[in-house]
């Protein structure tokens, strides 16, 4: 019988709440602290551009990657907005002024470069 390695390694990030248990189950150890409310936020943020970044590169041809990975920013953004204090309604409501006011994204504009007079800057 092989001799089995015990390996360390070093995570530091923010994990769903079910993450430890399922790590557990496998014979695993795993150690956790409940983060303060300052270093929860820092996290959230951290987590939030993790899961940006796991939807952009999702593979859109591997069913259900893409679905996952926007239930993940999904999430995320959902914590997010409970420790912010946000509610969802003041959400929808700012989306949709904005989408009146400024549109959204269906003609996929990019914005080149503008012209005109420019307000010189007194010395
Ligand atoms: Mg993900």
């Amino acid at each position: 019988m092989a001799d089995k390695a015990y390996i360390r390694k070093a995570y530091h990030k923010l994990v769903r709440d079910n993450v430890p248990g399922i790590i557990r189950a496998k014979g695993e150890v795993a150690v956790c602290r409940a983060l303060s409310e300052v270093e929860f936020r820092r996290e959230l943020f951290k987590k939030v551009i993790e899961e940006v970044g796991e939807l952009e590169a999702a593979d859109p041809y591997t069913p259900g990657k893409v679905w996952d990975e926007f239930a993940d920013v999904y999430e995320t953004l959902e914590a997010l907005r409970g420790l912010l204090g946000v509610s969802k309604r003041d959400i929808e409501e700012r989306q949709r002024i904005k989408r009146q006011q400024r549109g959204g994204f269906a003609k996929r504009l990019l914005l080149e470069y503008t012209e005109g007079p420019e307000v010189l800057r007194r010395q």
